[in-house]
């Protein structure tokens, strides 16, 4: 008889390729999970898991530590097992977007995916980044993102991606863009710009803009932004340095973390020095989680459930 074995464990490659014998034992069975490298850190279970308990479904929801050159296999895999489907993490959003039979607008617009729902076999993403992101700002900070001016680090990501296209769409009073692989930010910046014709600001700061990453340059930007985003994953070690030094910010400043540690970040450390406001990624983690419960099983996530597991 099987026993009723709660899943808190990594599984690999390996491990899908053997689907059957490596959770011979596992019961629910297991029919949802996340895809990342790294992939211990998620909270992506805790908080499916109770969704899953809490709609009474008979499934569980695990991580799967999958690196970058093995997606194409996982995903290849995944199509042939009876899974409902997963989420994306670090590293995989970009690269998922080319290995995918069919994306919903969300996912086509980011060109990125960050939720898979299998049909017949087939791979269909979405991204429910973005519109996770847009909830939080206004549950954490009580403002809609369309109002504000924002920067975001780590922009050529697949998160900086997926939020600076809802900045674009939101038509956000700024957005200025910034990453390590500078192309990239100017890449997407071109890929925006449309959005941003209008002349919305009063003053002669752009309204889209890529920008290198140097103090400098931070520093001129830095006066007219009321929100600073890190998407990059820098915060997920403790001692990963902040991605902008205190120094450069000030009371004004909203400052979003999308990084969820369980001790307070650099940057939210740095923000708490500057006086500005400083709200860390569990509550995008909650609404995008909620957001593809949603595309999963097409009826609306138990979201206090999910929250209470957090
Ligand atoms: P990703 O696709 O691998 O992108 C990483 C981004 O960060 C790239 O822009 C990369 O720049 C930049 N980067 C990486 N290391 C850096 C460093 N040492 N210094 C400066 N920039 C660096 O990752 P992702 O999936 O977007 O995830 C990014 C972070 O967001 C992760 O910590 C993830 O956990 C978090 N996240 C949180 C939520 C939430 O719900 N709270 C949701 C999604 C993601 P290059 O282009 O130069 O490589």
């Amino acid at each position: 008889m099987k026993e009723n074995r709660p899943n808190t464990e990594r599984y690999t490659l390996a491990d899908l390729e053997n689907w059957a014998k490596a959770t011979d034992q596992v019961d629910p069975p297991i029919r949802l999970g996340v895809f990342g490298d790294p992939v211990a850190h998620s909270l992506s279970p805790q908080i499916q898991n109770a969704a899953l308990r809490s709609g009474g479904i008979d499934a569980q929801y695990a991580r799967f530590h999958i690196r970058a050159n093995e997606l194409r296999s996982a995903l290849r895999f995944l199509r042939d097992l009876n899974f409902v489907g997963v989420n994306l993490t670090v590293p995989h959003k970009i690269a998922a977007f080319a290995q995918i039979d069919q994306s919903d607008e969300s996912a086509s617009q980011a060109g990125a995916v960050n939720t898979i729902r299998l049909r017949d076999k087939k791979l269909i993403g979405s991204n429910t980044d973005g519109e996770g992101f847009l909830r939080c700002i206004r549950s954490e900070f009580s403002v809609d993102v369309r109002d504000l001016r924002v920067i975001i680090l780590g922009a050529g990501g697949g998160t900086g991606h997926a939020i600076a296209w809802q900045c674009a769409v939101e038509n956000c009073e700024r957005l200025v863009l910034v990453n390590r692989t500078h192309e990239k930010a100017e890449a997407l910046a071109g890929r925006l710009r449309r959005f941003f014709t209008g002349p919305r600001v009063l003053g002669p700061a752009a309204r889209l803009q890529a920008i290198a990453w140097e103090e400098a340059a931070l520093r001129a930007q830095l006066a007219d932004i009321d929100l600073i985003v890190n998407a990059t994953p820098l915060g997920m070690n403790t001692s990963d340095p902040s991605p902008i030094p205190a120094r450069l910010l000030a009371p004004h400043h909203m400052v979003f973390d999308a990084v969820y540690a369980t001790s307070k970040t650099s940057l939210l450390r740095a923000a708490n020095e500057a006086g500005s406001r400083g709200v860390n990624g569990l509550s995008m983690l909650l609404h995008q989680g909620a957001l593809a419960f949603q595309i999963w099983f097409d009826r609306e996530a138990p979201i206090d459930a999910m929250r209470q597991a957090l």
